[in-house]
């Protein structure tokens, strides 16, 4: 049997990750010289587009009439009465969104009101990756965590993209600094580096190529050699080398959310009904993923939830609102949720989505040189041909 070896955060001795050490903070730039003209400032967003007033979010049977057919996709999850909050919002930012030229990408972890009503374009992160690369709209609002949308500016440079809240997260990307990757490049000469997409824009610029819990297992196989280095997430890694001929070499970060989950919590449901189906995210600890029937990333658990028969039960070992939005998709299934909140992602709401569209904030900006080097890792992911 080939060996496969996972040789958790090799560095450890004297690099403590990244998200464990203080930041170091940048030290200011000399002042310029006298006679020196200082280049001016960018434009904010706010100035290139303007800011716009605030319209009314008074409940009206205007409101209604208009949010009546979305509400449709949500009454599974939103009861009657909370109805009357979000259909002024759902009704402004969709108006707004043709006055701006934006388009809202929704990760599949936004909240139904969000992921049914607003949004143009859903998916995980690959799909949505791909998407940020082809929409023709000027604008993107990032319904999703901050190293989303700065995918998102990294593969579409000339578009305003645009986050509601620029402290969204994740305990992944900051688990891991450009510096990180470096020292690991020095420790292991020649070995290739494959990132997971849940990290900055300045990881992936030190990197080969990036990946998604959808593509990790091809994109470290595609390089044809035997030991890769995969980053950040330990447990997609030793995921990974469990279904590979690959040795892989990983880095000690997680997801916050996922590592919640145990095996002994599964091993109660399906003590409690022998015929549910278990599905999990590769980012879960591996006995939960030993515990389950399926793992895979987002968009695939939502394609194996679709063979489940009418009737069928499921849990799904992933980010509560998932379980929300994929039971709209499968209406027969009966969903079990164990539910675990990803606080990052549930900082996007409405109100701050249409605060993002009126006042054009907070705008993603990364450096272009760093761009076009993470550009290279990104592209390589979404065209790779096996
Ligand atoms: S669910 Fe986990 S990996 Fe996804 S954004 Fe939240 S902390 Fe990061």
């Amino acid at each position: 049997m080939t060996e496969q070896v996972v040789a958790t955060n090799e560095v450890s001795c004297g690099v403590e990750p990244a998200a464990r050490r203080p930041r170091r903070v940048a030290a200011s730039k000399p002042a310029a010289g006298r006679g020196r003209r200082e280049a001016a400032a960018p434009k904010t967003a706010a100035e290139r587009f303007g800011v716009l007033p605030r319209p009314s979010l008074d409940y009206t049977p205007e409101v209604a009439a208009a949010t009546a057919h979305l509400y449709e996709r949500v009454a599974h999850v939103i009861p009657a009465i909370e109805w009357p909050f979000h259909a002024p919002y759902v009704k402004a930012i969709n108006d707004l969104k043709k006055v701006r030229d934006a388009v809202i990408l929704a990760h599949n972890y936004m909240t139904p009101e969000i992921y049914h009503c607003v949004a143009d374009f859903v998916g995980d992160s690959l799909q949505l990756a791909r998407l940020a690369e082809k929409t023709s709209a000027k604008v993107i609002v990032q319904g999703g965590v901050h190293f989303m949308a700065e995918t998102s500016k990294v593969l579409s440079p000339e578009k305003t993209v645009l986050i509601p809240d620029g402290k969204a997260g994740c305990s992944l990307a900051a688990s891991i600094t450009a510096e990180d990757v470096r020292l690991l490049r020095r420790r292991y000469p020649g070995v290739p580096v494959v990132a997971y997409v849940n990290t900055s824009a300045e990881v992936k610029a030190e990197v080969d190529v990036t990946c998604t819990s959808s593509n990790a297992i091809e994109v470290v196989e595609s390089f044809g050699v035997d030991r890769v280095i995969c980053l950040p997430d330990q447990y997609l890694a030793r995921w990974v080398a469990a279904n590979s001929k690959v040795k892989i070499i990983t880095w000690k970060g997680s997801c916050e959310v996922h590592e919640r989950f145990t095996g002994e919590e599964l091993e109660a449901y399906r003590a409690a009904d022998p015929n549910v189906r278990i599905i999990a995210h590769p980012e879960c600890p591996p006995d939960v993923i030993a515990a389950s029937d399926f793992a895979g990333s987002t968009a695939k658990m939502i394609d194996f939830v679709k063979t489940v028969p009418v009737g069928g039960r499921v849990v799904l070992v992933t980010e509560c609102s998932m379980a929300d939005n994929v039971a709209a998709e499968a209406p027969g299934v009966e969903f079990v949720r164990p539910c675990n909140l990803c606080p990052h992602m549930k900082r996007i709401t409405l109100p701050k989505i249409l605060d993002a569209l009126l006042e054009m904030k907070e705008e993603v900006v990364v450096d272009p040189e760093v761009a076009a080097r993470a550009r290279r890792a990104v592209e390589r992911m979404i065209h790779l041909k096996n």
